[in-house]
């Protein structure tokens, strides 16, 4: 399940999450929990839907259909957040639960339009990363959530010590926006005590919109099919690389990766 926000321009959001899916060969369910008025130039509205109706879409998937693993993306409010952790409890969705939960911590669009009200960071630290089986930050949430400007690889590491000590059992902290690298972009993975590093090549696009809704979904299908996380890690990683070569312009503004590169000879 992805508990998630839409966005109108299809790049991003449930649109990608519900895309990974399907080529990662899981049936996606989905919580909204906000429509965003979106297009490749700019987020210009946002609506969050009742707290108690993005609790209710996770009930009572999870009572009928069952739920292998879920993520999260744009939650937008504390009281949908706050709702998520009552839900997500009563189903059994969490780490060291039946379901695991990937908590991709979104909180702006690559434009910099705001998608969580930002008293909403402390929720999300509060409720929800205790209850996270795997955190997925880039650089600039890992800065919002734990104040840590990243520069380099140590850094990257500094903040994940930090990020994990919020509770998460897994912490990823994406180098996309790391400038020293300028031909790779390697991703941290800390489970607590060892760190992993998973290199993968830099590709010269501004077309990566729902680049980290489609890494954390592709998570989210593996985990769905029994993988342990650093497994799905690293396909999530192999993943994310092809849907980067494969994106394509949209619009004005940034296109998105091609969530759906697997399943195609056309660059879709
Ligand atoms: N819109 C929605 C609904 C999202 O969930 C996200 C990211 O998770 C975005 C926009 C931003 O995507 P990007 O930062 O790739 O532009």
């Amino acid at each position: 399940m992805t508990i998630a926000g839409t966005d109108s321009g299809g790049g991003a959001g449930i649109a990608a999450d519900l895309r990974t899916f399907a080529a990662c060969r899981v049936h996606g369910c989905l919580a909204v929990c906000a429509v965003t008025v979106q297009n490749s130039v700019g987020v210009t509205g946002v609506h969050p839907i009742p707290a108690e109706t993005v609790a209710a879409q996770i009930t009572v998937v999870a009572a009928d259909i069952g739920l292998q693993a879920a993520k999260t993306g744009m939650l937008a409010s504390v009281e949908i957040i706050e709702a998520v952790a009552g839900a997500c409890d009563g189903a059994s969705i969490g780490a060291g639960r039946a379901t695991p939960l990937v908590i991709d911590p979104v909180a702006a669009s690559m434009h910099g339009d705001p998608l969580l009200a930002s008293e909403a960071l402390d929720a999300l630290r509060d409720e929800l990363f205790p209850r996270a089986t795997l955190v997925t930050p880039n650089l600039d949430e890992v800065r919002l959530l734990v104040g840590t400007d990243v520069h380099d690889r140590a850094g990257q590491y500094t903040a994940a010590k930090a990020l994990h000590a919020l509770g998460p059992r897994f912490v990823l902290v994406k180098g996309g926006h790391l400038r020293e690298d300028v031909d790779v972009c390697v991703d941290v993975l800390y489970d607590g005590d060892e760190f992993t590093e998973l290199p993968g090549p830099r590709f010269d696009t501004g077309d990566t919109h729902g680049g980290g809704d489609t890494m954390a979904a592709a998570i989210t299908s593996r985990l769905a099919h029994g993988d342990a996380v650093p497994d799905a890690v690293a396909f999530a990683k192999r993943y994310l690389v092809e849907a980067v070569r494969h994106s394509y312009p949209l619009g004005a503004g940034h296109g998105p990766v091609s969530s759906l590169w697997r399943i195609s000879d056309e660059p879709v």
